[in-house]
């Protein structure tokens, strides 16, 4: 949409949540904007049927994941086309699995568009690890259990050092047990191991523990077993990416309810 008193034809960006895979978990404010955008920057793990579903014929549509094999587009060229698309004057939109403000870099991604003078407007959507506990009918706080919630990254910050990351595992851990928190761990399946090892510093072994691959999909598999199992657990089920880990009391009951692997959704909540 061109404003004829900028120097700019200037569109607009939106950051929108595509939820964590289900497309029927997209909010009716995100439907709209991905039907109203003209260019679609597209992640890794947004649903290809959301795409087929909602976005306008001819709009342009830019997978920026890995999906397309190479390595995922740096992040520079993403925002650096977001802003050229938005300077041509198209309603871009900027579609981020889970929720743009949880992990996925969406709040640099909206600092970078306001420096370069885009109007920039963000739509919550349903984060992964909220969907993954919900999916297993656990909630993520319980006031016999839980008095709150951490999302916490298990990603190695990039460096030399495979997983010599900047969490204080420990320090986290010992929180946990004593303000009695739920962690929901992202990325962390790859460095399960350190994790778990670090965590056990602060926490019993017995510490309840479910692993949940693909949330809200046909696909979805668990694993539900105890800290001192992590590894050994997501190893022997070959769990992998995308999946989240969740850790804490929420959890007990549900490996005595002995939900087997295999496709969980439309057990709860999808
Ligand atoms: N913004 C996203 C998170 C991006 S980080 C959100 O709010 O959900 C990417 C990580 O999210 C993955 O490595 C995985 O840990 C988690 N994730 C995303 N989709 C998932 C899904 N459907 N099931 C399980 N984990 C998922």
């Amino acid at each position: 949409m061109n404003r004829p008193t900028s120097s700019f034809a200037t569109g607009s960006c939106t950051l929108v949540g595509a939820g964590p895979g289900d497309p029927e978990l997209l909010t009716i404010k995100a439907v709209k904007a991905i039907q109203a955008a003209t260019v679609l920057l597209v992640d890794d793990l947004v649903s290809e049927s959301i795409l087929s579903s909602y976005a306008r014929p001819g709009a342009r549509i830019v997978h920026v994941g890995k999906r397309g094999g190479c390595k995922s587009t740096p992040q520079a060229f993403i925002e650096r086309l977001m802003i050229t698309a938005a300077h041509e004057g198209e309603t871009v939109v900027r579609l981020k699995g889970g929720d743009p403000f949880i992990f996925g870099r969406g709040g640099e991604e909206v600092e970078h568009l306001r420096e370069a003078g885009i109007e920039c407007t963000v739509i919550n959507g349903i984060t992964a690890g909220l969907a993954a506990a919900t999916s297993l009918g656990v909630p993520l706080t319980h006031r016999d259990h839980a008095q709150g919630v951490v999302f916490v990254t298990g990603h190695a910050k990039t460096g030399a050092g495979a997983h010599e990351d900047a969490t204080d595992w420990r320090a986290l851990a010992a929180t946990a047990h004593n303000a009695r928190l739920t962690l929901v761990i992202y990325m962390g399946v790859a460095g399960a191991g350190h994790i778990e090892r670090e965590l056990l510093h602060g926490l019993p072994g017995d510490t309840p523990v479910a692993v949940v691959q693909h949330a809200s999909l046909p696909q979805q598999r668990h694993i539900a077993t105890t800290l001192d199992r992590l590894q050994a657990g997501i190893a022997e089920a070959g769990l992998a990416s995308p999946a989240v880990i969740v850790v804490g009391d929420v959890l007990r009951g549900l490996a005595a309810a002995a939900l087997p692997l295999g496709s969980d959704a439309g057990r709860f909540g999808t």
